[in-house]
C-alpha cells in the first residue's frame, strides 16, 4: 500500500453498502435525492481542500427533520463544493429553489429606488424591519470545514475592512471572546446577535467548532448596520430597525453591502460568486442573493386561520418564531420573510415581502372585526 492515503480512500475498505446512511426516517432535500448509487459514485470525491461527500451530508443524516422548516440537509464546505458534488447538490438546489435548472443564471439588482413603497408597513402591526445576507471569501474555506487560522485571518481582514465604514455606518467590531456572557445574551435578546451553536444543525455541521474563536458582530452605533464574522457564513450583512419603513432597511442594507464589497476588493478580496449560483454560501438554501427579508409582524387572528399557511405559500414566503429558525411563535407574532433566495433579484424578493406583508395586515384587519377574507386570497405567485 502506498503512503498518503487520504481519509476518504480509508473509508474505502468498506463497501458502499457498508458506508450508506440510514435515511430511512429523513424529511430533508439531501434525503430525497440521494440515492445508494449517487453514494456510491460520489463517495471518494473530495473538493481540492479535502471536503467529502460525507461532510456534505452530515448535517442531513443527523438531522432527520426539523419542526418548523424544511431543511436542506446539506452544507459546502469550499466554493469548489459545488461543482464537486453537483450531482447531489444540482437536484437539491433545484428541488429547494422552485425548479431552477442548472443551465438558469441568477440575476442581481441592489438599487434600493426599484423597490415600490415599502416606506409605509403599519407600525401597529410591524414591530421591526430587517435585511440580511451572506458573504463569502474567495480562497478561504466555509465555517463547516474552516481550520482556526483561516477563521482568524478572515476576522482580521473583516473587521480591519469594517473599520474603514465611516458615516451613519460607523461602527465597531466586538470579539466574542471579549464579551461577557451577559453582554452576549443581551445582544442576542435584543435581536442583533446570533445565538451561541445549539442547534443540531449548526452542531452537525461542524460550524460550531472551536466556538467562540474568531466569531463576532461588527456594528454601527445605534445598531441599525450589522455585520455577523463567522456564524454560519464568513459574513452576514444585517440592516435592521424598529417600526415598518422597509424602504429605509433596504437603502441602508444597498449602501452599506456596496460600501464593504468595495473595500474587500480594495484589500485585494473577492467574494464567491457566479453566473449560475449568484453568491455562494455555506447553506444551498441561501445561494443566489442570500437575501431575507423580514418583518417581526402581529398576526393573531390570521395565523389561527386554516388559509393562514396557504396565503404564505402563494406569497412565497415563509414563517419563523421571532427568536429566530429555531423558535415557534409567541403571542402571535411571527417573522415573516421572503422564501426564495435564487432566481429573483434582491429587489424582487423585498418588493414580495412588502407586498405580502400588507395583504397579511390587511386580512388581519379584516378578521379582528370578524369579517371574511376569501376575496383578498391572492393568486399563486
Ligand atoms: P437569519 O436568517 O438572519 O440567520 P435567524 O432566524 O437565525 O435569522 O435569526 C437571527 C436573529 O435575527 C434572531 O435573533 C431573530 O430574532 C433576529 N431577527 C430576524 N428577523 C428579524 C426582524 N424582522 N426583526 C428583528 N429581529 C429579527
Ligand atoms: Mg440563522
Amino acid at each position: 500500500m502506498p503512503f498518503g492515503n487520504t481519509h476518504n480512500n480509508w473509508k474505502l475498505k468498506y463497501s458502499s453498502e457498508d458506508e450508506y446512511p440510514d435515511l430511512s426516517k429523513h424529511n430533508n432535500h439531501m434525503a430525497k435525492v440521494l440515492t445508494k448509487e449517487m453514494y456510491e459514485h460520489l463517495r471518494d470525491k473530495q473538493t481540492p481542500s479535502g471536503f467529502t461527500l460525507d461532510d456534505v451530508i452530515q448535517t442531513g443524516v443527523d438531522n432527520p427533520g426539523h419542526p418548523f422548516i424544511m431543511t436542506v440537509g446539506c452544507v459546502a464546505g469550499d466554493e469548489e463544493t459545488y461543482e464537486v458534488f453537483k450531482e447531489l447538490l444540482d437536484p437539491v438546489i433545484e428541488d429547494r429553489h422552485g425548479g431552477y435548472k442548472p443551465t438558469d443564471k441568477h440575476k442581481t439588482d441592489i438599487n434600493s429606488d426599484n423597490l415600490q413603497g415599502g416606506d409605509d408597513l403599519d407600525p401597529a402591526y410591524v414591530l421591526s424591519s430587517r435585511v440580511r445576507t451572506g458573504r463569502s471569501v474567495r480562497g478561504f474555506t466555509l465555517p463547516p470545514h474552516c481550520s482556526r487560522g483561516e477563521r482568524r485571518a478572515i476576522e482580521k481582514m473583516s473587521s480591519e475592512a469594517l473599520d474603514s465604514l465611516s458615516g451613519d455606518l460607523k461602527g465597531k467590531y466586538y470579539a466574542l471572546k471579549d464579551m461577557t456572557d451577559e453582554e452576549q445574551q443581551q445582544l442576542i435578546d435584543d435581536h442583533f446577535l446570533f445565538d451561541k451553536p445549539v442547534s443540531p444543525l449548526l452542531l452537525a455541521s461542524g460550524m460550531g467548532r472551536d466556538w467562540p474563536d474568531a466569531r463576532g458582530i461588527w456594528h454601527n452605533n445605534n445598531k441599525t448596520f450589522l455585520v455577523w464574522v463567522n456564524e454560519e457564513d464568513h459574513l452576514r450583512v444585517i440592516s435592521m430597525q424598529k417600526g415598518g419603513n422597509m424602504k429605509e432597511v433596504f437603502a441602508r442594507f444597498c449602501t452599506g453591502l456596496t460600501k464593504i464589497e468595495d473595500l474587500f476588493k480594495q484589500h485585494g478580496h473577492q467574494f464567491m460568486w457566479n453566473e449560475h449560483l449568484g453568491y455562494v454560501l455555506t447553506c444551498p438554501s441561501n445561494l443566489g442573493t442570500g437575501l431575507r427579508a423580514g418583518v417581526h409582524v402581529k398576526l393573531p387572528n390570521m395565523s389561527k386561520n386554516p388559509q393562514f399557511e396557504d396565503v404564505l405559500k402563494r406569497l412565497r414566503l415563509q414563517k419563523r418564531g421571532t427568536g429566530g429558525v429555531d423558535t415557534a411563535a409567541v403571542g402571535g407574532v411571527f417573522d415573516i420573510s421572503n422564501a426564495d433566495r435564487l432566481g429573483f433579484s434582491e429587489v424582487e424578493l423585498v418588493q414580495m415581502v412588502v407586498d405580502g406583508i400588507k395583504l397579511l395586515i390587511e386580512m388581519e384587519k379584516r378578521l379582528e372585526k370578524g369579517q371574511a377574507i376569501d376575496d383578498l386570497i391572492p393568486e399563486q405567485k
